[in-house]
């Protein structure tokens, strides 16, 4: 890769992705896959676009604008628009990288892509954010279309964001039509979409406990840490709730929000009140001084969760962003007994932590054992339905509730078993060790996009 760009984060989901396969006997079965791994490496289409909008000053302000259209054998590119300050053409290869794989793993018919912008709308007015959205999709309408490319919303972008942007969509293209997901319920978006990215993270985590434990197991009594507190963590925490699970820290980009003893649970109250905060774009360290969170909770400043938690933790749902958990952390999730991870971020995990969760698959109870399921296959709910809200666009129905919830549970279960069997088709495992979830999610994800792409002539 020496005459490339660097790319610090793409090259390590690349690598991530590409050490799966080598490691399996994929190649070894099917050589001529290595050219479909090249091919599929390079993005179909990279757009960037200037965003010039006006703040409540009247100042010009000037950011960058993006969408990567990755891959589109299997269907329209699909997936998030990111507006951080962080985000730059790396960041945004990597999630649109992952991005084809995980839209391969729902069973769905969606190629893959990312987007965004540097902008940040911490601290921005309603009305700076909607002249930016105005402006940022005054370009990108000329690139997508519900048959081309449907983004979604990600860190930063809302169903207010999305709201903005379709209605610009709509008024340059005198079109209304499924271009963007996660819409306002009245006005084309799915019911669960908001929640399914959690959600489905803790239905796909419920399949993990089951088979590890011969279906003894459930959420119910587990003692969960959770990073992060916004839509994907607040969901999550909220399912395991429901499901009798205690959560016991969030956190966001400031500082980590943990119980103070061994015992208890955030409750959905204390979520939703983080929640309202969330929306006016707010930090979880200014309830932390309220004398109702001080009293229960330790918030410490700058910190992720997962070392400063009391007591035993069961579960980790990393939820916030890419690399928020490293090799040390990693070590200190499985020193206080915890079974599994799965990732509700994308590329939680860095590789250093991959590595050692990957060498702890032991399957007997007891062992200081953990199971990983990378964000690819935990986190795909959120785009799964994303897809579901596209077939209801075309079709011009709306389903209930409890169609979308079921439809996600089918889909969450048919990610776990594929990743589950490919791994044992492809991974040799020693005896008493768990079948990867890693390598079985990046091989099923990556055949099925590989064989697509032969289908259409884009490799021979
Ligand atoms: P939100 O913007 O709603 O929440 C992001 C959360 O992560 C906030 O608590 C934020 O803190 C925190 N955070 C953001 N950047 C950092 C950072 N650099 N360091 C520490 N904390 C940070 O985003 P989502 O919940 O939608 O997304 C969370 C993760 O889930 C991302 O990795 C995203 O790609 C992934 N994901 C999201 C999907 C979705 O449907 N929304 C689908 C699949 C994956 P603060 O409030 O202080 O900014």
């Amino acid at each position: 890769m020496s005459n490339l760009p660097f790319e610090p984060e793409f090259e390590q989901a690349y690598k991530e992705l590409a050490s799966t396969l080598e490691n399996s006997t994929l190649f070894q079965k099917k050589p001529e896959y290595r050219k479909a791994l090249q091919v599929v490496s390079v993005p179909e289409r990279v757009i960037q676009f200037r965003v010039v909008w006006e703040d409540d000053k009247g100042q010009v302000q000037i950011n960058r604008g993006y969408r990567v259209q990755f891959n589109s054998a299997l269907g329209p590119y699909k997936g998030g628009l990111r507006f951080h300050p962080s985000v730059n053409l790396s960041i945004l290869k990597f999630l649109g990288f992952e991005q084809i794989f995980k839209n391969a793993l729902t069973g769905l018919n969606m190629g893959g892509g990312k987007g965004g912008s540097d902008f940040d709308p911490k601290g921005k007015s309603d009305n700076e954010i909607r002249r930016f959205c105005v402006s940022f999709m005054s370009e990108l309408c000329k690139h997508i279309g519900a048959d081309t490319d449907v983004p979604a919303g990600d860190i930063g972008v809302t169903g207010r964001e999305v709201g903005f942007m379709f209605g610009q969509y709509k008024k340059i293209r005198n079109q209304w039509e499924g271009v963007l997901t996660g819409k306002g319920g009245s006005w084309g978006g799915s019911l669960i979409r908001p929640e399914a990215t959690g959600y489905g993270v803790v239905y796909y985590t419920e399949h993990m406990i089951k088979h590890a434990s011969g279906g003894k197991e459930s959420f119910a009594g587990k003692r969960v840490a959770i990073s992060g507190s916004g839509n994907v963590a607040q969901y999550a925490a909220l399912k395991v709730i429901e499901l009798g699970g205690s959560v016991v820290s969030l956190s966001d980009s400031q500082g980590a929000l943990v119980l103070k003893g061994e015992e208890g649970s955030f409750t959905p109250e204390e979520i939703d009140t983080i929640a309202a905060i969330k929306v006016e774009r707010k930090q979880i360290s200014e309830l932390a001084t309220q004398a109702a969170f001080a009293s229960k909770f330790k918030y410490i400043p700058g910190a992720r969760p997962w070392t400063n938690i009391a007591g035993r933790i069961d579960v980790a749902l990393p939820s916030a962003t890419q690399n928020e958990v490293s090799g040390d952390e990693a070590k200190a999730l499985i020193a206080a007994g915890c079974k599994f991870i799965a990732e509700g971020s994308n590329m939680g995990s860095t590789q250093e932590a991959i590595d050692i969760f990957e060498a702890h698959r032991d399957a007997n109870p007891g062992a200081a054992a953990i199971w990983y399921a990378p964000g690819k296959a935990a986190n795909a709910g959120g785009v799964a339905v994303s897809g579901l809200e596209m077939a209801q666009n075309s079709a011009r129905v709306n389903w209930t509730r409890e169609e979308v919830d079921s439809r996600l549970k089918n889909i969450m279960e048919d990610c776990f078993n594929n990743g589950l069997a490919t791994a044992k088709e492809y991974v040799t495992p020693a005896e008493g060790v768990l079948p990867s979830l890693v390598a079985g999610s990046n091989i099923a994800g990556f055949t099925k996009v590989a064989e697509a792409m032969k289908d259409h002539g884009d490799w021979w």
